[in-house]
């Protein structure tokens, strides 16, 4: 078969790009992400440092379409509802699981110290859901543990996964925050996150980069050598 040279499939012009912006004390990886046909784009987690985001944005020339949320922790969305409502945009995920947590935001003692404020997402996702993002299409993957309304945004094409802090290299989620639940998290890796693909490679919460086969086979908390 001869070489596609639709721009879409060519190897050199990806459909989707995405760099991570660490924030607030946490370190959380906020990513931006986007379309690189439309220029449309993503945060995926603002959970804070709005400033250093704002500046991303414009130094990749990115048209911000709407922000997603991948679970109701303050370092992932503290800030989420300010910069929604400062840029004019919507706000789609978490599971409405989280509500408790996002209500939350509102209370010092629930943000362990950094900025947040509560808000209403514009859309609670489920299981099965898709969001878009330009003209990307993501799937929505609903993985409870960590939090009870967590989830992890796919993008097949690019083999390409965002989860939050349901799974790090080498680690997992913690367990021991209110309505979180160990088994229920093992469960969320195992049984959803394993079957999209060895080859996917995912964007953590916290930390650098790894691929689901990586993990399937060393991650202590979930590799088949520990198994
Ligand atoms: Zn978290």
């Amino acid at each position: 078969m001869a070489a596609s040279t639709d721009p879409q499939t060519d190897a050199a012009q990806p459909p989707l790009r995405a760099v991570i912006i660490p924030v607030t004390a946490f370190q959380q990886n906020c990513t931006l992400l986007w379309c690189t046909k439309t220029m449309k784009g993503a945060l995926v987690d603002p959970g804070g440092d709005l400033d250093k985001l704002k500046a991303a944005v414009a130094q990749y020339g990115v048209t911000l379409e709407k922000l997603l949320v991948t679970h109701g922790h303050m370092d992932h969305c503290g800030l989420a509802g300010v910069l929604a409502k400062d840029i004019g945009v919507p706000i789609e995920g978490p599971n409405e699981g989280d509500r408790f947590w996002i209500e939350g935001l509102d209370d010092a003692e629930m943000r362990m110290g950094l900025e947040g404020q509560s808000f209403e997402p514009d859309r609670w996702l489920v299981d099965g859901d898709t969001v878009t993002v330009g003209d990307l299409v993501l799937d929505v993957v609903h993985c409870p543990g960590h939090t009870p309304g967590h989830v992890v945004f796919v993008h097949g094409p690019s083999r390409l996964a965002i989860v939050g802090d349901v799974l790090f290299a080498g680690s997992i989620g913690r367990t021991d925050f209110p309505r979180g639940n160990h088994q229920q998290l093992l469960d969320s890796i195992t049984n959803k996150l394993w079957p999209l693909g060895k080859d996917i490679t995912f964007i953590p919460g916290h930390g650098p980069c790894s691929t689901f086969g990586h993990e399937m086979l060393t991650n202590p908390f979930v590799g088949s050598r520990y198994g």
